[in-house]
């Protein structure tokens, strides 16, 4: 080996000791040619990169619905495949950076997240915040940025999945679906309007939270500026345990997706 060749490898290896791998934090499956909708799944993975050492949490605390969204991803990629869409799905636990946060959000880096105190995120220092923004939300936000710009000429709606836990602080959350809006309203209203009256289920718009909870980061940053319809969709995380339950959540939600595209582009031919 040459001088030059020990000294490339010598500097390989400090730049990746310097930057910590931090694994993909994002991942994209393209399910039709000609995709008319994006589908986004921001809390799809709890995976804590291993230099992150669990962030200080049991393991067991790491498969709690604070690390992720459990059963979103599945679902997500179940009603991808009904619409023939684009799905955008983070790779990194939302503890260690929240895609659906900006970085200057108090809790894009929770410190807590409902009773656990989180240790690998208390007194971080700028160096290591910057890396978290840097290798999670960066890597995520550009390609929601790269994959509308491929498939503008499309694609017609965003929809993100979401889960969340049926009890919240000791409470029971009688809610089972919240379609929830940021400042574009049309699709989470006409996905109102398109579900059935005697339909079996508690749906409610803007439930368990709202945008006033800071949740509609990815609608607002990367669908609104576009014109592009959108809706964020929370299911309540035991409806959607097992493979029979997320396929048939999926079907349910392809159905009630169409149905308000139709009407809303009804509505636009009048
Ligand atoms: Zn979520």
């Amino acid at each position: 080996m040459t001088q030059r060749m020990k000294l490339w490898n010598f500097f390989q290896m400090e730049s990746q000791s310097l930057k910590p791998a931090f694994g993909p934090a994002v991942h994209v499956d393209q399910m039709g040619d000609a995709p008319s909708v994006i589908v986004v799944c921001e809390h799809a993975s709890n995976r804590v990169p291993a230099h992150l050492d669990g962030l200080g949490l049991k393991d067991e605390t790491l498969t709690r619905h604070i690390a992720w969204d459990p059963g979103a991803l599945p679902v997500a990629q179940g009603l991808s495949q009904q619409l023939g869409a684009v799905l955008v799905h983070g790779g990194i636990s939302r503890l260690v950076y929240d895609c659906n946060r900006p970085p200057d959000a108090p809790d894009a880096i929770p410190e807590r997240s409902e009773v656990f105190e989180i240790p690998g995120n208390t007194a971080l220092s700028d160096a290591a915040r910057d890396a978290r923004i840097a290798q999670v939300y960066r890597p995520f936000s550009s390609m929601l940025t790269e994959q509308i710009g491929v498939h503008r000429a499309h694609l017609r709606m965003m929809v993100t999945v979401h889960s969340f836990t049926p009890i919240f602080r000791d409470q029971m959350r009688a809610v089972q679906i919240g379609i929830l809006h940021g400042d574009d309203d049309r699709l989470a209203q006409a996905m109102m309007q398109s579900i059935p009256a005697d339909l079996d289920m508690n749906v409610q718009l803007n439930e368990p939270y709202s945008a006033a909870d800071g949740v509609a980061h990815t609608l607002n940053r990367h669908a609104v500026p576009y014109g592009l319809p959108n809706v964020m969709i929370e299911i309540r995380n035991d409806l959607i345990e097992s493979t029979a339950q997320q396929a048939n959540i999926a079907q349910v939600l392809a159905h009630w997706v169409t149905t308000a595209e139709a009407a809303m582009s009804e509505r636009n031919n009048m």
